[in-house]
């Protein structure tokens, strides 16, 4: 890793990552399937880095939300199976059915769609259907249930591989009553699949706080987004975690990213001067001040001006003003000797304090699932801390 000539980057730590699937590969059955969530650019952490960690240790499979997500895995040389979660443009069907991509069905347009396709390719696909349980997002209708798999009788080449549902509000309460709701819905569904002439499906349903939280929910294979970065869904999910698991197991799960960035500019600014777009922060005296190469464009979110601040010299560099475009400006007054290249820390540690992925989405009035898929795409990642 030489980032000597960089502005900014992000690292990611290969043995958090390591400890983070490894406790879940001992907290899951061996029979469950565990496939890893790397939409958005692997929750911004890098598509390339964590799907080279995940296949590393031990993820079985990887969900994706589009084709180009799941094509770029392929492209990386990666063979194990794919699920698309999202809805595949039907142009692009017969690419899906070529690479032998798992894939989301929630329509019945979509099934005739594939029925031909497969047909006049002479080559199977494979389907998930998506089962509506009360999230009221994607999935089909108890009531449709039936004419889904009649018609999937009809088309032996449209595999149905699996059966799958996404809880609505698992993360956001301690009080699971709607979540267990839809878990039942899901298995009368998945118990009028089976009957119907598809015993030997998959059935899945948990997302990270599902597999934390309730075992019953693993079935046949999980769906681990966050927290396989090392992120709680939630601090509810932390809580109801703890609540039936020792303190030590509380701490089971390291987040993996680290953000920096190195002073562009170091500067003088004397008393009472107003600081950035708007003039949101007045100095009250001599002010020191590094402007840092990184701003909103870069996923370092407009609402963090005056209440974020980064690590810089092992102290705390509160951030003054507001929060441009490329560039924020951060005060160095009490910090002596900063110099330009120095490098600051914007999610992560330095010496012994640390910036937490949360504390940032809290104080831009948001939550860690998408402040780190905000982060730019184009600040290049590095793997960190190798395993043996
Ligand atoms: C994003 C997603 C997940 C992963 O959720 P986490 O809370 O990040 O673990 C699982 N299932 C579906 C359908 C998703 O869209």
């Amino acid at each position: 890793m030489n980032t000597e000539n960089l502005n900014t980057w992000i690292e990611i730590s290969e043995k958090a990552y390591a400890q983070n699937l490894n406790f879940f590969k001992n907290f899951i059955p061996k029979k469950t399937e565990l496939s890893a969530v790397v939409k958005a650019n692997a929750y911004g952490h890098g598509l390339k880095e964590i799907v080279k960690l995940a296949d590393r240790y031990g993820a079985q499979s990887f969900c994706v939300h589009t084709i180009e997500e799941a094509l770029h895995i392929r492209e990386e040389g990666y063979e194990k199976d794919i699920l698309i979660m999202g809805p595949v443009p039907h142009g692009l069907l017969p690419q899906a059915v070529e690479s032998d991509f798992r894939l989301v069905l929630f329509d019945l347009d979509t099934l005739d769609q594939l029925g031909r396709i497969s047909r006049e390719k002479n080559k199977t696909v494979r389907v998930h259907l998506k089962l509506e349980t009360g999230t009221y997002r994607q999935g089909i209708d108890q009531e449709e249930l039936n004419t889904f798999l009649e018609k999937l009788k009809k088309t032996p080449l449209v595999v149905l591989e699996g059966a799958y549902t996404h809880f609505a509000n698992i993360e956001d309460t301690t009080d699971h009553t709607y979540a267990f709701s839809q878990l039942e819905r899901f298995e009368t569904m998945i118990g009028q699949i089976r009957q119907e002439g598809f015993p030997d499906i998959k059935q899945h349903a948990a997302c990270s706080a599902a597999a934390l939280l309730f075992p019953k929910t693993h079935f046949d294979m999980v769906r681990l987004g966050i927290s396989q970065y090392g992120l709680w869904p939630s601090p509810n999910t932390f809580v109801s975690f703890r609540t039936v698991h020792s303190e030590d197991e509380g701490r089971v799960l390291l987040p993996v990213l680290s953000w920096k960035a190195r002073v562009g500019q170091v500067k003088n600014v004397p008393a009472y001067q107003s600081i950035g777009y708007g003039g949101t922060y007045q100095t009250t005296r001599n002010t020191r001040l590094a402007v840092l190469p990184i701003g909103y464009a870069d996923g370092y979110s407009r609402g963090l001006g005056n209440l974020a601040y980064v690590l810089l010299g092992r102290r705390r560099a509160p951030v003054r003003g507001r929060v441009c475009m490329n560039m924020a400006m951060v005060d160095i007054t009490d910090i002596p000797g900063v110099k330009i290249g120095d490098e600051a820390v914007l999610i992560g540690k330095q010496g012994e304090d640390i910036i937490s992925v949360n504390q940032l989405a809290t104080l831009s009035g948001t939550i860690h699932y998408e402040f780190v898929t905000r982060i730019n795409w184009q600040i290049p990642r590095f793997i960190t801390d190798f395993c043996l």
